[in-house]
């Protein structure tokens, strides 16, 4: 009995694949049970793509799981509302930088929260210019980063010999000086990477103590993420493609300037493939989650299909997967509708009550164990399927409904799948594509989903109430007509040995 209590709490704890190891850690924050995690979040320069939500609902889930876990968490997310495509296309436009981002920023928004990912605080990139330029000015105090004759910065990369700690690339023996102009630059010729760029004639630049120009990318996250934060924190997270040299960039610029830890664990997502393709334009399978919903998926679905693969593991996009996620959700939500649409006869069956704390141990341990969302899901229909034999079998009482939807509601902290508001949130983006001209790509099944079904699941569960004492009571005309009026509303109502049971069309 020892033993088995023992190992028992040794495994009670959460552990993450840090990226700066390369080894699975057990997380601890640095302060008590406060948690500081900072994501890289949106370039808002057009819709994002379901492979940018994979990344935001990765940690959007892990978020909710250190709560549930019991840390007090400060989740700070950046929207990069300034980069060179930013300015080119607001130059192109002829708008300003934040006449062009609004919108894009916006967006964001609204498909965070139609895939229900909780708000994090979050920053702007413009917001914090002046700080931006303040940082660069000590790092050329320090003799770390220079100046170029056109009034651009530049990070020295020799001058910070952890560079490459994080991407495990080498860069022992490169010259200091040379450099590149871009971002995106390859990694032989590394040797300085841009912190500033002098203004271009005809596009945004602001005035700053270190002169005019614009911020490099990395500069920004450093920047906002220490000012919100601290200069150390606990976990920094972000798509793998930020690896390097993003991340790389934003520990050298933050370490060199502090001599101190920058964030303590790397949390890197995988990148999502589509139809078993890298996602691209020119290859057609490049998906918004407006593109899905006007094909007429439901957001759970896309919600579940996101967060069915954990976060380090290659997620294959595909229509089938979708279709198979929309059952998936609906079996739960039919699951608590049987349980909370009927009644039972007294008691408790000690079996229902073990039956869910096994399934809440599980699914605890399945996301300490690096976010294993593919076995918490795995924990949790189990749970369905052997509830649903036992209410088959007549085999539940009263007493078990309460432990068998605290499970349910448990894992539904954390997955978010089980409020019914696809119908409203469907509708919405069938009123933006009117709005901007896309109707005509809008599906039959959206079109009746958002046109049909605006029924709630309370005033759903209410009506089928009246229904069953209208049926009771004999009165054959009026339970008919609520039958009709919930058909119509896109709801199948079912009669089945243990009462009646719905779902949506
Ligand atoms: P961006 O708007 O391009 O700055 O990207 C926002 C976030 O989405 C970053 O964390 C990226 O790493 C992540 N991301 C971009 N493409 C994908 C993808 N195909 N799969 C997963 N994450 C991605
Ligand atoms: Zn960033």
């Amino acid at each position: 009995m020892e033993v088995r209590i023992a190992a028992a709490n040794s495994s009670m704890a959460l552990h993450l694949y840090n990226t700066l190891s390369g080894k699975i850690e057990e997380f601890h924050p640095l302060r008590d049970n406060q948690v500081r995690m900072y994501a890289c979040g949106p370039t808002v320069y057009d819709y994002g793509h379901i492979g940018n939500f994979r990344t935001f609902i990765a940690v959007d889930l892990l978020y909710r799981f250190l709560r549930q876990s019991g840390f007090d968490v400060r989740y700070v997310m950046n929207i990069t509302d300034v980069d060179d495509k930013i300015i080119r296309n607001a130059a192109r436009d002829g708008v300003t930088v934040q006449q062009y981002t609004a919108k894009y920023e916006q967006a964001f928004l609204e498909d965070s929260a139609t895939l229900n990912i909780e708000r994090p605080s979050l920053v702007r990139a413009t917001e914090y210019i002046r700080e931006m330029a303040e940082f660069i000015a000590k790092l050329v105090e320090k003799g770390i980063a220079y100046r170029t004759e056109d009034g651009s910065y530049y990070f020295r990369i020799a001058k910070f010999p952890g560079y490459g700690k994080l991407s495990k690339k080498d860069f022992a023996g490169m010259e200091d000086g040379a450099r590149v102009d871009v971002d995106e630059y390859d990694k032989d010729n590394a040797r300085g990477f841009a912190l500033w760029k002098a203004p271009k004639p005809g596009e945004a630049s602001w005035e700053t103590p270190i002169g005019p120009g614009r911020p490099g990318w990395h500069i920004e996250c450093s920047v906002m993420s220490m000012k919100q934060l601290g200069s150390s924190f606990d976990l920094h997270a972000g798509g793998e493609d930020l690896i390097f040299p993003h991340h790389e960039n934003e520990i050298a610029q933050s370490e060199a300037l502090t001599g101190e830890p920058f964030a303590r664990y790397w949390f890197h997502t995988r990148f999502l493939l589509v139809e078993g393709e890298k996602m691209s334009k020119s290859l057609g399978n490049f998906y918004t989650i407006r593109d899905l919903v006007l094909k007429g998926h439901k957001p759970s679905s896309i919600r579940w299909l996101l967060t069915s693969v954990p976060y380090r593991n290659q997620l294959n996009f595909t229509f089938d997967g979708l279709k198979s996620a929309a059952s998936s959700v609906e079996k739960l939500r039919n699951f608590r509708f049987r349980l909370t649409g009927a009644q039972f006869p007294a008691g408790a069956n000690p079996a229902m009550a073990q039956l869910a704390s096994e399934t809440a141990e599980r699914m605890k341990a399945a996301l300490e164990d690096d976010l294993n969302t593919a076995q918490a899901q795995a924990a949790i229909f189990d749970m369905v399927r052997k509830a649903n034999a036992a209410l088959d079998a007549g085999e539940v009482r009263s007493e078990d409904v309460r432990p068998l939807l605290s499970a349910l509601e448990k894992f539904d902290e954390i997955f978010g799948v089980l409020k019914d508001d696809d119908q409203p949130k469907m509708a919405a983006i069938l009123d933006w594509a009117r709005a901007v001209g896309r109707e005509k790509e809008a599906s039959p099944e959206l079109i009746e989903i958002a046109g049909s079904a605006q029924l709630s699941d309370d005033q759903v569960n209410q009506k089928l109430t009246e229904m069953e004492a209208a049926r009771k009571a004999r009165n054959f005309k009026v339970s008919d007509s609520l039958r009709a009026e919930l058909s119509a509303a896109g709801i199948i109502v079912e009669n089945t040995k243990d009462g009646v049971r719905w779902r949506r069309k």
